[in-house]
């Protein structure tokens, strides 16, 4: 049985990670997706809200769970048996950061194979800092996300607005 780690931060989940998602579950009998914890230094969703969206908007993908984790990448692969790790490049910036990670991973872990998905084109501008701060300005972010993840952003957005 192939399983696959697919990392990140999701903050939120945008059309670029659902779009490699499903063309990753594809490929592998089980795809985990990890959302990883406390990653940005404040990040808009807490660990639990990414993890619900995610799940919400993969529902209908079968072999597809999500996941919580902290620490090393390649220890939680080994903590899963997953044998690859699934990453998304959009652009040349990108794939220096991701070769960099992969080739050092290889060297730790020389039994995980990192997979690379090229992105699909009309995503390959797209990355949930943008989305954020589109909404931050109250635009339509409504060609980017799905659109349960579009309502929640505008109620963060809407409570973050009274805090101030
Ligand atoms: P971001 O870079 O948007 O903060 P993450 O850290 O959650 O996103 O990224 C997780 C993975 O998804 C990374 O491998 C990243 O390159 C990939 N990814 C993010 N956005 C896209 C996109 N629009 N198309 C393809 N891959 C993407």
């Amino acid at each position: 049985m192939t399983t696959a780690v697919y990392p990140g931060s999701f903050d939120p989940v945008t059309n670029g990670h659902l779009d490699i998602i499903r063309r990753a579950s594809k490929m592998f009998d089980h795809l985990i997706i990890a959302v990883l914890k406390n990653s940005a230094k404040s990040p808009l969703f807490t660990t639990e809200e990414r993890v619900k969206m995610l799940e919400e908007i993969t529902s209908g993908i079968s072999n597809c769970t999500v996941e919580t984790f902290d620490g090393l990448t390649i220890d939680y692969c080994h903590s899963k048996n997953a044998q690859f790790m699934v990453r998304g490049l959009r652009a040349v910036t990108d794939f220096e950061y991701e070769l960099q990670i992969a080739q050092t991973n290889r060297v730790i872990a020389s039994d995980i194979d990192t997979v690379f998905l090229t992105t699909n084109l009309k995503y390959s501008y797209l990355s949930s800092s943008i989305v954020k701060e589109i909404a931050g300005y109250d635009g339509d972010i409504s060609a980017f996300v799905d659109r349960r993840v579009a309502q929640r952003i505008k109620e963060k957005m809407r409570e973050r607005s009274m805090k101030q």
